[in-house]
């Protein structure tokens, strides 16, 4: 055990606050006891706060076209290999209504950032899914947009956005980026997201190439500044086809702590235990849960297509992550006292 590592666990555990340097000691010095006890405090403030409800969202994957070129990500641009494809808005509502009857009360819309999908053909998806299922709540996660776009999204029915800010360090943003994507523009999106409103998501990958603690203290240190209503969180795990083929993946113990050291920074967070992790441990979804996650995202895409949105190798897709797994994914949660619940999950703050 480490004394500094606990104190400062027991100080975040009180305030709910700590220093950016304070987080820096923890990722630094904490041993695998002290992790440990910060999983432990953080699953107790997961009870206190949720019970044991688990809130679902139905994730689809509704186009892996991308003007993008992400160096981490195996639908990037450059990836002459992937099999492109866009649903149409009659097979996105067939995912609501399959979704909708397995009990989901969010709808998840994510993909590339695909031009295809102009505001107009958007607002209408999103509007055709609210006139379908009023009592859904819609979560976008198209990437970055313009404020104006963002505007009209939330004025067609979008309740919450995703946007990964994937790192609070510049110069490591830039490592992972080609360079006319810009950290700026990232972060200025995430500030429109907050101020028109959305319910919004930041976060970041776990063990991303160039990441160093320093990194990983700045962006707990951004999620307390910048108090989202979710954070979305997993290992990075390398996919064949990209630049980072040969790096290794982010650790799953990492994974957890920062699971925890965000439960314990914003408590009534929406925090989900993500397929990525659900990839590199086969106990990895109930693990983040014990961890303090309490949201869990089944894949709702069509199935004979989700073998096209790979971003990273190995992804899990078929068992527990996807949507014909519900009752067993609630069997699943059962050994550990939680059970799934069919609620919007919205925001407590
Ligand atoms: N285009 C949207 C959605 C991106 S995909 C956007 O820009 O927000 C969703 C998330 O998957 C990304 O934000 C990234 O953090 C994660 N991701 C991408 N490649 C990954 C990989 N190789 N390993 C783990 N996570 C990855």
């Amino acid at each position: 055990m480490n004394e500094t590592a606990r104190q400062l666990i027991d100080a975040l555990k009180d305030g709910n606050h700590l220093q950016e340097k304070d987080f820096l000691q923890i990722m630094t010095h904490a041993g695998a006891e002290d992790a440990e006890y910060a999983k432990s405090c953080a699953n107790a403030l997961r009870i206190a706060n949720f019970g044991q409800a688990i809130f679902l969202r139905g994730l689809v994957e509704f186009t892996n076209y991308c003007k993008n070129d992400c160096l981490y990500c195996g639908i990037r641009r450059s990836n002459k290999d992937v099999v492109r494809y866009r649903l149409t808005k009659e097979q996105i509502l067939d995912c609501l209504v399959q979704g909708y009857a397995a009990g989901l009360r969010t709808l998840v819309l994510q993909g590339g950032e695909d031009a295809f999908f102009t505001d107009e053909r958007m607002c209408d998806i999103v509007s055709s899914v609210k006139s379908r299922r009023p009592d859904i709540a819609i979560t976008l996660s198209l990437g970055e947009r313009s404020k104006e776009s963002y505007r009209r999204l939330k004025e067609a029915g979008a309740d919450r956005y995703l946007l990964r800010h994937e790192t609070a360090t510049e110069w490591h943003y830039a490592k992972l980026h080609p360079s006319f994507q810009k950290f700026s523009n990232r972060m200025q999106c995430l500030e429109w997201l907050k101020e028109l409103g959305y319910q919004v998501g930041c976060g970041m990958m776990i063990g991303s190439p160039f990441q160093t603690a320093e990194c990983l203290a700045s962006d707990l240190a951004f999620i307390q500044d910048f108090r989202p209503q979710m954070v979305g969180l997993g290992p990075f795990i390398p996919h064949q086809a990209t630049p980072f083929a040969k790096e290794p993946a982010g650790s799953v113990e990492t994974t957890l702590l920062m699971l925890s050291l965000v439960r314990l920074t914003l408590p009534k967070v929406l925090l989900p235990s993500t397929t990525a992790l659900a990839t590199l441990h086969p106990q990895g979804r109930l693990r983040g849960i014990l961890a303090g996650a309490n949201v869990i995202m089944p894949n709702l895409s069509p199935v004979d297509l989700r073998d096209n949105y790979t971003l990273y190798d190995h992804k899990a897709n078929t068992g527990l992550e996807a949507v014909e797994g519900v009752a067993m994914l609630d069997k699943e949660l059962s050994t550990i006292g939680c059970h799934v619940v069919v609620d919007r999950g919205d925001a407590l703050y």
